[in-house]
């Protein structure tokens, strides 16, 4: 009865997973209820999973986890019951078990605002709906015994389910192979170090708790991200692998730096070309002696080709050109102006995204020894390269890298849905559409992209196909909305989706999530001038003047100030909270109260963007200094699962990432596009040839 009792009284210990409102005092939201204008992702995704069950199951648990970082539970879990009695007849166990996860654990997260007297009974029957998730899926699907295992870890220890959490959370440490990706096994060491830790064996919880990456025994988030960041390496897109695309000729090394890299063994075995040279010398150096650690007999590196003159594509070129002997680096002839991009940016945001052992110099040191400037041939030790100057949608210096024979195209960052560096005036939207038809006409049966999430949302042409169809249709409303007098705010809240898109696959449904608000800036940003729709730009009130306005003429207290945000972040509204304490915290120095707030939003913008923004990601966490270790494999067990059973794709290593594999399904990485239908395609007909030999393009 006393546990019971300290249960009722203190509750706050319950479920908290995903949202824990009871870090925030266990005070009930009391402000005005966010809606779906100011959560547009969450809008998106809600009219998604309602047109069908997805083919991805990420886009659900992306709209779970919208629910919960929003603070949104008890409508999150009549919208999951709601769309699992529609569908119910024709879904099969397994993705029943998954729409009973989402209500499980959205329930889960409510339990500390269910009446006290019902709350031992809301957590019983959320426990019923994980078992009989669990149950739907043998005890193999991983997200079910993931959700089990966390949600079991979380109850008060009176309900005995610690060693049920236990089984479940070391099931999912020796089933990481079935993990989305490995990122989510951040909250099974996190939750195997508290279990321990309960039990007093203190050397296992340390050594999980080093394993979680979490410096700390109380977090206000949960992090499933494959994102890393770290303040010397910088951030990191995915987990270390190295992967055979094509066996023994072209290699993919990522979540070595920021960007991926790519190596390619010619056809008579004695030349190594490497398709750009990252970020940083020191990464550089590491990709390179790690495959060569893996391929003994890997011929020494002679050409260098540069996809784009970004700062994470040729930062690193200062390694390769110090091997012995010096490589040839090929890229395009306008390479200069993108250089003056890259000069402009702030080399505070460039450390940020790169590390701190980035060094602007070697990007703007960057002189290639051969200029592309039209669609040339190249062959380099009997391999043929194909080397098509393109627009693309990020810099006006991009090069379709196209091994024809092999079916590989290096498209660098094309398709990168920043539409440019977010902070420098470049990229364009026409360009983006464009490519997709050059992409298209080539039809390569692997698209490789400059970074590890576009391989992975950009996977096809026939996604690409119909992604593009949708993009056209947002453009046109974009800019209808501009001219039409509409603020930039007002365009992201009206949450535009294609008429078109509700027949698309789940791939083209993530692709456009991931793009839409990045290409409404972009157009927004190249469409007006400095003086925008809704007065916006006309004058310029700095943050200071809006703290001013708050402190000094309306007269907020600190106490008022902590209390306001605390409830925003309650409602889900962490911009808004973030934006606030920009403005006014400087006016109060020492107050942990506001300390806390602070660092609480940040975290909750980080949780929001984790699987889908990592832009966004690297500049929130940077604002707190909040450091998230890459998690790398352990030893596998058993035999490797294999991807893909086309032509030329080879087993992959187990690091199959969200949009890929859920449980048992697995999808193809690289898909084949629709026959040609484009007239787009470059030009290959006399194409001049780059002749290594003499140095010269004939
Ligand atoms: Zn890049």
């Amino acid at each position: 009865m006393t546990r019971l009792l300290r249960f009722l009284t203190v509750g706050a210990c319950c479920a908290v997973i995903l949202a824990p409102l009871a870090l925030l005092g266990g005070a009930p939201a009391q402000g005005a209820a966010s809606t779906d204008g100011q959560r547009p992702e969450l809008a998106y995704l809600k009219q998604v999973n309602r047109w069908r069950p997805p083919s991805d199951p990420q886009l659900l648990f992306l709209l779970m986890a919208q629910f919960a970082n929003a603070g949104r539970h008890a409508e999150g879990i009549d919208y999951f019951n709601g769309v699992l009695k529609r569908f119910e007849a024709g879904l099969d166990d397994t993705h029943k078990a998954l729409y009973l996860t989402a209500v499980a654990s959205l329930r889960a997260g409510r339990a500390n605002d269910v009446f006290l007297l019902g709350r031992i009974g809301w957590v019983r029957d959320t426990l019923k709906l994980l078992d009989e998730a669990k149950r739907l899926t043998g005890g193999e699907g991983f997200i079910t015994r993931w959700m089990s295992g966390l949600v079991r870890a979380q109850v008060p220890g009176f309900f005995g389910e610690r060693d049920a959490a236990m089984q479940d959370l070391v099931w999912c440490v020796a089933h990481a192979d079935k993990a989305p990706h490995l990122g989510w096994m951040r909250e099974v060491y996190f939750h195997l170090a508290a279990l321990h830790r309960q039990r007093g064996e203190d050397v296992a919880a340390r050594r999980y708790q080093g394993l979680s990456g979490f410096d700390t025994e109380n977090k206000p988030a949960t992090f499933t991200t494959p994102f890393a960041e770290d303040a010397a390496a910088g951030h990191t897109m995915s987990p270390r692998s190295i992967r055979e695309v094509v066996p023994g000729t072209v290699y993919l090394l990522s979540g070595f730096e920021f960007t991926e890299y790519y190596f390619v063994v010619s056809a008579d075995r004695r030349e190594l070309i490497a398709i750009d040279a990252g970020t940083r010398s020191d990464t550089a150096r590491a990709a390179h002696e790690a495959l060569r650690a893996r391929v003994p007999s890997l011929p020494p590196l002679t050409t260098v080709l540069v996809t784009h003159a970004h700062w994470d594509h040729v930062g690193g070129q200062r390694y390769f050109r110090s091997l012995n002997p010096s490589p040839r680096f090929i890229g395009r002839a306008n390479y200069k102006d993108e250089l003056a991009h890259d000069a402009m940016a702030n080399p505070a945001t460039l450390q940020r995204f790169f590390g701190k052992e980035f060094h602007l110099a070697d990007v703007l040191s960057y002189r290639p020894d051969v200029l592309i400037d039209r669609p040339t041939e190249l062959i380099v030790g009997g391999t043929r390269f194909e080397l098509l100057p393109t627009r693309g949608g990020e810099t006006d210096d991009a090069l379709l890298i196209h091994m024809p024979e092999q079916g590989v195209l290096f498209v660098g960052d094309i398709l990168m849905p920043y539409l440019g560096a977010p902070f420098v005036e470049e990229g364009s939207v026409d360009g983006l559409l464009a490519a997709i038809d050059q992409v298209h006409a080539l039809k390569p049966r692997h698209l490789l992209h400059g970074h590890e999430p576009l391989t992975r949302i950009f996977s096809s042409t026939a996604m690409l196909d119909d992604l593009q169809v949708q993009l056209v249709w947002l453009r046109g409303e974009v800019l209808r909305a501009m001219k039409d007098g509409s603020e930039r705010g007002a365009i992201h809240a009206a949450n535009l989706a294609p008429p078109t898109l509700e027949r698309s696959e789940s791939n083209v449904h993530l692709a456009y999530l991931v793009l839409r608000e990045n290409m409404i800036n972009r157009l927004f940003d190249q469409n007006s001038g400095y003086w925008q729709n809704g007065l916006q730009g006309l004058d310029a009130p700095t943050d200071a003047d809006r703290g001013e306005a708050l402190v000094d003429y309306l007269g907020v207290s600190d106490t008022q100030l902590a209390s306001a945000a605390e409830r925003m972040v309650a409602d889900g509204k962490h911009e808004l909270a973030a934006a606030v304490l920009r403005w006014a915290q400087p006016r109060f120095a020492n107050s942990p109260r506001l300390d806390a707030v602070r660092k609480l939003a940040y975290l909750k913008l980080m949780e929001k963007y984790q699987e889908f923004n990592p832009f966004k990601f690297i500049l929130y966490s940077g604002e707190i200094d909040e450091f998230t270790p890459q998690i790398n494999a352990l030893p596998m067990q058993g035999p490797r699962p294999a991807i893909g059973a086309q032509r030329d794709t080879v087993p992959l290593v187990q690091i199959a990432m969200v949009g890929q594999k859920l449980g048992d399904q697995q999808r193809h990485l690289f898909l084949e596009g629709p026959p040609y239908r484009s007239p787009a395609a470059p030009s290959l007909k006399r194409k001049p040839r780059y002749d290594p030999g003499s140095g010269k393009v004939a």
